[in-house]
């Protein structure tokens, strides 16, 4: 299939992430009037000015957080819930946070018609993290800060890993890992450079 080799070829490698890439439809997660697109490699437009990722950047935040299948995993900015059906194929539980009630409720629908049942998509500023649901093994976040929100830092377990884009809103952003280890240092791996909708503060004013 035209669509993992694609991946294939840019470098995404791991076995189960390519499977879970290939099982995933993400013509469910997109509008109406895009699914003709649904498998070019592209980023494109969700309700409220928002984005579902491209597929490689997709695969490759996935490949690089390492997921076991017993991990907890959090992911910020759940958009239209087609990341997070990634990870749920790939690990034990998964919780979304989303700051529109609109894509949230718009995500759970999608990912319970798939029987996705390991995802719990909540409405909140993903900034918090998810205290009451805390620690998380792995942490994703597909929206671009400027800096590593520390109450994800808090909710991260020892040896646990966050991947997440860091950059200005419109400038240059970059991928990066980092890894908790004892005592809660962090080690950081930048990786390649991306292009996201900012990570902004609080619940959305408007659905
Ligand atoms: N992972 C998504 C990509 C969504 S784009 C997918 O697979 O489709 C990023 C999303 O992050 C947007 O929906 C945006 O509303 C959300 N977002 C931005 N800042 C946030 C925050 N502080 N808390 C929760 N969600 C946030």
């Amino acid at each position: 299939m035209e669509f993992l080799l694609t991946l294939r070829r840019r470098g995404i490698s791991d076995a189960a992430v390519l499977r879970a890439m290939d099982e995933v439809p993400r013509e469910r997660f997109v509008d109406a009037d895009m699914v003709g697109n649904a498998y070019v490699d592209q980023a494109l437009p969700i309700a409220c000015g928002q984005t579902i990722s491209q597929p490689y950047v997709v695969a490759y935040m996935t490949e690089q957080l390492g997921l076991r299948p017993q991990d907890r995993v959090l992911e910020v900015g759940t958009g239209s819930g087609y990341q997070a059906a990634v990870l749920s194929r790939l690990a034990q539980q998964v919780v979304s946070i989303e700051r529109y009630r609109t894509l949230a409720d718009k995500a759970k629908e999608r990912l319970a018609a798939l029987g996705y049942d390991n995802v719990d998509v909540i409405v909140g500023d993903g900034l918090e993290g998810a205290p009451d649901r805390a620690p998380f093994d792995r942490i994703i976040v597909t929206a671009a800060g400027s800096t590593v929100p520390q109450a994800l830092v808090d909710q991260l377990t020892e040896g646990g890993v966050m991947v997440l884009p860091l950059g200005s809103p419109n400038g240059p952003q970059q991928i990066v890992r980092l890894t908790k280890g004892e005592g809660g240092t962090l080690e950081r791996h930048d990786l390649i450079a991306v292009r996201f909708v900012p990570l902004l503060p609080g619940k959305a004013r408007e659905l």
